[in-house]
This record gives structure tokens, C-alpha cells and sequence, in this order.
């Protein structure tokens, strides 16, 4: 039997594995912009025809190609980047394979125009299908000019793969956005057809940032973005996060490191960690953030077309990432503004006039927070203004305002103690509430009507108390009368083990038994004593997922599953002075417009809504 393995001839070879490389005109615009930048453009033209289909053109003004290196350049592994093995390692350039040209000359036409400034005349090379057709010497500009005319011209089955123009751009624009926010020093313009589409002057990121996304939103993008930067010896971190308001469903996100966009879904995670109890679960903040690490410690030799990238220190990079952001969240005093929705909202007054109402007369510190939580500081919540914000029966403010009673333990210890002393105000200075289905308050604010949901805003109240307690260790216990056994299997106990410091902290009192086993002395004073092995169960449970999947910390979640447990819950009926105490509490916290698990507690019903119905 004779052989029957041979070589595959070049073009074929090329081909194939051009499909690897180049799968839409989106990628050839990737390779051709990306060389642009590792020869050290400053300005950088695109012209594309037909959504990429007939033509796409980059020009640069970088260093240039002698001839020979030009006609090099469509050769398979021709690059001039890297040498050797060793310097994959340390790669400073997007490119390094030497495969982008060879591939896209495989499966288009390709006109290369390039010159160095030490030469007189430039080269024009003509490729097509891996032929060179042509190869004269030109006069043109010093840098290159790469016209893709007719991709897939010769491999009909991938033309017939592409998606409608629309999708074709789009998938365009994704790559522009990836290479042109991270390289704001480089001009760029961009042409679809004869409409100049872009033009980004050099400038800096969040300059570039605003050019891009803020096209008629120039303001909105100027508002939101909040500065994050740290330098540590692993990694430098800089960028900028969007206000929790301005949080959405399809938020805008980048992660760049060394230069170049990357996926990276863990250190994703780390930047919603930092805005946990900020917004909503389903939606998500917008953020571009730039890593400098040693190119040693990231393994970017990976196939071409992937965009994740591994880290060495990841965890460290982690923690440093989210504290960065909730740094810089703490340091602008961001909470989300009392009117949630952002259309069609009402402004809580910024301002209230001191002519005609007098200002309480206490001596309380307004930055006092009882329910502070590490992390993030103490919103720029001013109580005048807030309290000037309900509606009054009285102008007069002679009430007590004690913030310090919400430290009282025993003022939450039942909810349904009437005789609590509100905290902001007495209920004489406030609207009578109102609770509807006995599951929402209304409640009148001086820009209209607030609806609070009441077992969210209780859920609220007693994540933050529990939090604190389990940062500050003061919660009071309350003995249990016969006490129950909690049995554990042994790696439940070890994780019990973990968090029985917590517990405690909160108020929960065990004696350890033989057997992985507990007994349970006391408990929280803010949970009931019934079922109390089956909320130690779910504690467990959940605590146990979080520590796995780390979205929210340990403390966050065992704060989380009490208040759940322990909250008011929708059905239950209040009496006005429980409702002005619930919303004097809720208005106590750091964010009182979401739950620890992202929902919404309350929502505004402007005047102007409400007159626009009679
Ligand atoms: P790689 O970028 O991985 O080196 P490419 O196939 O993309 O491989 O490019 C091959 C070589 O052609 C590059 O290494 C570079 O020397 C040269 N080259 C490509 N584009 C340009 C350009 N715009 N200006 C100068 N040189 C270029
Ligand atoms: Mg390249």
C-alpha cells in the first residue's frame, strides 16, 4: 500500500488556519489597528466599506517597513516581536505570533503601502490568496497603509457565514472600543464608507472614555465616573467606576491589562463584591479598569482570538481590586440618592429655608453612624435636610433627636414596642402614615409620596444592626428556656467552627457537646427562639455557598440569612408609631434604598406625577 500522508500546500495550510485567526472583518481590523500600535503610531485612520465586506482600511504613521520586511511581513511566524521562547514571557506588544497577515492575505486581497522615515521611497506589495502579485517601490507617507479588500473572496462558505451589516459593525465597534480606550494618546479616526464615524483626539482615558460613550450622553458620563487607583507591589490599578445610580442591566465594562482588553470574569466578581448593597441585584455598574502588572506574572499564550488571561497573584489582585473600589465609593460619599428611580423622580430637597423653620436644637453629631459598616463610610446624608424633606403638622422642632438610641439594644429588641421614641423627630412633626395590604407604607414627603416596602426596609434595619454587631461584638443574647441540640456531621462543624465566632458576636450562646454537637444557650434578641436549629441550618448552608463563590463576605451573608429570618414581614400590621419608627430607622442607614440583596425599598410618587392625574 503505498503512503498516503502528504503535506498540505501553504495556501491550504493557511487557510485553515486562518480560520482560527480571522473570523469576520472585526478581526482583520483587530490585526491591523493592534500592528499599528506595536509600531508606534500616534495617529491611526480606519476607513471601512460594507461593514467590512469590500474594504477595510487602517493607516498609521508608526515606524514603517523596508521592503524586504515588508514582503516578510505576510510570511507564517514572520514577526519581528519576539526571538526566542524566553521572551513570551515578557511581552510588551499585542502581537508576538506572526500570523495576522499571513492569515488575513489567505483569505482576502491585500494592498500593503509602507515606507520608513530613513528611506526615500516606499513599497507596494499586492497579496492575494498567499500570492504576491505585486512588488514596487512606491512614494508614500512614512508608515503603513493596509487595504483588506473582498474578504472571504476566496472562501465562499465563510463570506456566506457573516451576519447582517448591522452585527458585522457592531462587531467592528467592539474591537475599536477595546484598542482605542486603553491607547487615549493615539489619535484615531474612523470612516464608515465617506461619514467620519469617530474622531478621537489624543487625549487621557477618562477623556477617551467620554468621547466614546458619552456621544449624547457627554454629561451623564461626566458625572458618574469615580477615579480608583492603588499601587502595590504585585499590581498597579487604575481606572474609573460608575456611581451605584447610574448601575444598569448591560452596563459598560473593561477590564485592560498591560495595554490590552481582557475578560475576566473572577475579577468581575471582586468589583460587584464592592458594590454589594449598592444596587440591584439584576443590574451591574459600569467600570473600565486598567492593570499594570510584571508581564512575567500573566500568561497571555493563549490562542489569539481569546480574550482571558491568567493571572499569577490572582486572589491578592482580588482583595486589592475591591478595596480599591470601595475606597473610592467611601471617599465620594456615594450612596445612591434617596429617589431611586431615576426617571421621572423627585429631588429631595437639597436645600431647605432656614427663614421660616427652625433648626432642631440638639447636639448630636450628624457623621454618628450607629449602623456603620465597615467598608464604606457614612453617606453625606444631612438630617435637616432629610427631616426637612417630610411633611410637617408643625413647623416647630423642639423634639429630641437622639441618634444615639438606635445603639440602644433594647429599642429594637421588639419591634412592636409602641412606646419607641422615634428617632428622627416625634411623630407630631411628621404626615400620618399609612400602611396599605399591611405590607406598604406611604408615607408623604414634601416633593410627594413614599411608598416603603415594610418587610425590606426591617430586613434593611437589621442587616446593618447585625453587621455591625458582628464587626463590633455588642449584641445582647437572650437565654433560651430549653435549650436545643444542633448536630453537625464533621466537615459541617468544621465550617460551624469558622463562623461560631460571629454568632456569638451577635448574640447566639452554644456549649459545645461531644460529637460535632451544640447546644444552644442563648440567642440573638433580635430572633425569635422558635426554629432556631433550622436558621442555624440555613446560616450554615448559605455561609457556606458564599464562601465558595465569594460575591458578598462571610459576615454579609450570616447578617443576611438573620435579617431575612428576623424581619417584619409583609402581612403583618403596624401601628403609625411603628411605621414613623421603621422609616426613622431605615433613613438611619447607610443605604436605605436597597436591600443587602439588591431590592428596591422604597419608590417616590411626585406631586407633579400625582397632579398630572387629576
Ligand atoms: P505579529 O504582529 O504577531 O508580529 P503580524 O502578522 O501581525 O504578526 O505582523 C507581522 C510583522 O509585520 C510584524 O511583526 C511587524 O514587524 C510587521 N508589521 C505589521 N504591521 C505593521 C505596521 N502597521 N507597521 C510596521 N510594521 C508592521
Ligand atoms: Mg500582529
Amino acid at each position: 500500500m503505498s503512503d498516503i500522508i502528504h503535506l498540505l500546500p501553504d495556501s491550504v495550510a493557511n487557510q485553515i488556519a486562518a480560520g482560527e485567526v480571522i473570523q469576520r472583518p472585526a478581526s482583520v481590523l483587530k490585526e491591523l489597528v493592534e500592528n499599528s500600535i506595536d509600531a508606534g503610531a500616534t495617529f491611526i485612520q480606519i476607513v471601512i466599506k460594507d461593514a467590512g465586506r469590500t474594504l477595510i482600511q487602517v493607516v498609521d504613521n508608526g515606524k514603517g517597513m523596508s521592503e524586504t520586511d515588508a514582503r516578510m511581513s505576510f510570511e507564517r511566524h514572520a514577526t519581528s516581536k519576539i526571538r526566542s521562547a524566553d521572551e513570551l514571557f515578557s511581552i510588551r506588544t499585542m502581537g508576538f505570533r506572526g500570523e495576522a497577515l499571513a492569515s488575513i492575505a489567505a483569505v482576502a486581497q491585500v494592498e500593503l503601502r509602507t515606507r520608513r522615515a530613513e528611506d526615500e521611497l516606499g513599497v507596494l506589495v499586492e497579496v492575494a490568496g498567499t500570492r504576491v502579485f505585486k512588488q514596487e517601490s512606491v512614494q508614500c507617507d512614512v508608515g503603513t497603509s493596509f487595504q483588506v479588500k473582498n474578504l472571504f473572496f476566496n472562501v465562499p462558505a465563510r463570506r456566506r457565514f457573516l451576519k447582517s451589516d448591522n452585527v458585522e459593525k457592531s462587531h467592528i465597534l467592539t474591537e475599536f472600543y477595546r484598542i482605542v480606550l486603553v491607547n487615549p494618546m493615539v489619535n484615531f479616526s474612523f470612516f464608515d464608507g465617506d461619514e467620519e464615524i469617530y474622531n478621537l483626539p489624543a487625549s487621557n482615558n477618562k477623556i477617551r472614555i467620554e468621547n466614546i460613550f458619552g456621544k449624547n450622553a457627554k454629561k451623564r458620563w461626566q458625572q458618574q465616573l469615580l477615579t480608583i487607583e492603588t499601587s502595590t507591589n504585585l499590581v498597579n490599578i487604575y481606572g474609573y467606576v460608575g456611581k451605584p445610580e447610574y448601575a444598569q442591566k448591560s452596563a459598560t465594562q473593561y477590564f485592560f491589562v498591560n495595554g490590552r482588553f481582557m475578560r475576566h470574569p473572577y475579577f468581575h466578581k471582586a468589583v460587584l463584591l464592592a458594590y454589594s448593597q449598592m444596587i440591584q441585584a439584576s443590574e451591574s455598574p459600569n467600570y473600565f479598569i486598567y492593570f499594570e502588572v510584571d508581564p512575567q506574572t500573566i500568561d497571555i499564550n493563549i490562542h489569539p482570538t481569546k480574550t482571558e488571561i491568567k493571572f499569577e497573584n490572582e486572589q491578592a489582585i482580588w482583595s486589592i481590586l475591591t478595596a480599591a473600589i470601595k475606597e473610592s465609593l467611601g471617599k465620594f460619599n456615594v450612596v445612591p440618592s434617596i429617589d431611586f428611580d431615576q426617571e421621572g423622580a423627585v429631588d429631595m430637597p437639597t436645600s431647605i429655608n432656614i427663614e421660616n423653620i427652625r433648626p432642631p436644637q440638639t447636639n448630636f453629631n450628624p457623621n454618628y453612624n450607629p449602623f456603620g459598616i465597615s467598608g464604606y463610610k457614612r453617606p453625606n446624608l444631612d438630617w435637616e435636610e432629610l427631616y426637612g424633606g417630610f411633611e410637617k403638622k408643625s413647623t416647630s422642632f423642639d423634639s429630641k433627636i437622639d441618634l444615639k438610641s438606635n445603639e440602644n439594644e433594647n429599642h429594637s429588641t421588639s419591634f412592636t414596642n409602641s412606646k419607641q421614641q422615634p428617632i428622627i423627630g416625634d411623630s407630631e412633626t411628621r404626615a400620618d402614615n399609612f400602611q396599605y395590604k399591611n405590607r406598604f407604607i406611604l408615607t408623604g414627603i414634601k416633593s410627594g409620596l413614599l411608598l416603603i416596602d415594610q418587610q425590606r426596609a426591617h430586613t434593611r434595619i437589621l442587616f446593618d444592626l447585625f453587621l455591625n454587631q458582628i464587626e463590633n461584638s455588642h449584641g445582647i443574647s437572650q437565654q433560651v428556656l430549653f435549650p436545643e441540640i444542633l448536630e453537625l456531621g464533621v466537615d459541617d462543624d468544621l465550617f460551624f467552627e469558622q463562623i461560631l465566632p460571629d454568632l456569638q458576636r451577635i448574640g447566639f450562646d452554644f456549649e459545645r457537646l461531644e460529637n460535632h454537637s451544640y447546644q444552644v444557650k442563648g440567642v440573638s434578641s433580635h430572633v425569635g427562639t422558635a426554629s432556631v436549629i433550622d436558621l442555624l441550618l440555613e446560616i450554615l448552608e448559605k455561609t457556606r455557598t458564599t464562601a465558595l463563590n465569594p460575591v458578598v463576605g462571610i459576615h454579609e451573608s450570616i447578617a443576611l440569612t438573620l435579617a431575612q429570618n428576623a424581619s417584619i414581614k409583609s402581612g403583618q400590621r403596624l401601628s403609625n408609631e411603628e411605621m414613623s419608627d421603621l422609616i426613622d430607622r431605615l433613613f438611619a442607614c447607610a443605604n436605605p434604598n436597597l436591600t443587602p440583596d439588591g431590592k428596591k425599598i422604597m419608590t417616590t410618587l411626585s406631586l407633579e406625577e400625582l397632579e398630572k392625574r387629576f
